[in-house]
């Protein structure tokens, strides 16, 4: 490590104020991405405002046919919590999948979302769910989210205050983890709700994406078998040592199978 200045703000204003007047500021949430980055020099900001004593980031709500989520709750309290299970239950089933106990008490839903991981499992629930980001200044539809690998539309000193998905009528993510992280390889989130389906796929390629193949033809017919003829194109796929990309195609149409056979 090496010196930085350290700030705990109590409020969005005085972080967003710390962030202005700071050479290069970043912002912790819960540091599962942020630390290990800062121990390898991959990340050498002046100055870390820490976001967890800030008023109002924490907290579960449904609010007007969405449920509302605020940016520093942990993987855990959205694994466990009954407001998620009686609005959106496959919430709680990505998140209770997202590392083990360690990571779940720490990560939050803002810093995996701000952060854009390729392999991380939130990008598709967000993407899927047609989800809305909302900032200190703004609000942003997870269509215009995603930019690139590690990659958001969030400016410089944009602070995530909360994420509010639309209530669908059922939705399911299934992943095939990465034994070690736990991590996507591949992660398909489904949603359904008034004859429309989304899919939103993980960890097969640079960003998560949506699949309008997939989506027409489950608009066709809800069925695993709607998918059989479904083969998707490798050469946008990520490939490395734990898959390669006609692997990861695969498992795209696999683990949409899965999800689709969870819903029926
Ligand atoms: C061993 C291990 C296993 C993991 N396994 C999985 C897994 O299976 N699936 C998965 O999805 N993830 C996994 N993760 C990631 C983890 O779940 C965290 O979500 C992720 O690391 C982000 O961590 P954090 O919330 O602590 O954010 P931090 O590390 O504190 O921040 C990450 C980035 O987001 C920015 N940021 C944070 N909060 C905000 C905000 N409110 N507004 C704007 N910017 C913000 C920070 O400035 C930083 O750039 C794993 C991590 C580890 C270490």
């Amino acid at each position: 490590m090496y010196d930085f200045n350290y700030h705990k703000p109590q409020t969005v204003k005085d972080a967003l104020s710390l962030f202005k007047e700071a050479d290069d500021g970043i912002y912790l949430a819960g540091g599962h991405t942020l630390i290990p980055a800062m121990k390898v020099r991959l990340r050498a900001p002046t100055d870390v405002i820490d976001l967890s004593g800030v008023d109002g980031l924490i907290g579960i709500r449904e609010e007007s046919g969405a449920l509302v989520i605020g940016a520093l709750t942990t993987h855990d309290t959205v694994a466990t919590s009954e407001v998620v299970a009686r609005a959106i239950p496959a919430l709680n089933s990505l998140a209770a999948s997202i590392g083990d106990a360690q990571v779940r008490n720490r990560g939050t839903i803002g810093g995996s979302v701000a952060n854009n991981d390729p392999a991380a499992d939130y990008p598709a629930g967000v993407l899927a769910l047609g989800a809305t980001i909302k900032t200190d200044r703004r609000e942003i539809s997870a269509s215009e989210f995603f930019t690139a690998m590690f990659e958001t539309a969030l400016e410089e000193d944009e602070l995530i205050q909360s994420i509010s998905f639309p209530i669908v009528e059922s939705a399911a993510y299934i992943k095939f983890p990465n034994p070690a992280s736990r991590y996507a390889t591949v992660g398909v989130f489904i949603s359904r709700h008034g004859g429309q389906v989304s899919v939103a796929i993980t960890g097969a390629a640079a960003t998560v994406f949506r699949c309008p193949e997939m989506e027409q033809a489950l608009s066709d017919n809800f069925a695993e078998v709607a998918l059989d003829s479904i083969q998707l194109n490798a050469d946008d796929m990520n490939s490395d040592m734990h898959a390669s990309a006609e692997y990861r195609a695969h498992l795209c149409v696999v683990m949409a199978k899965r999800a689709v056979a969870s819903m029926s």
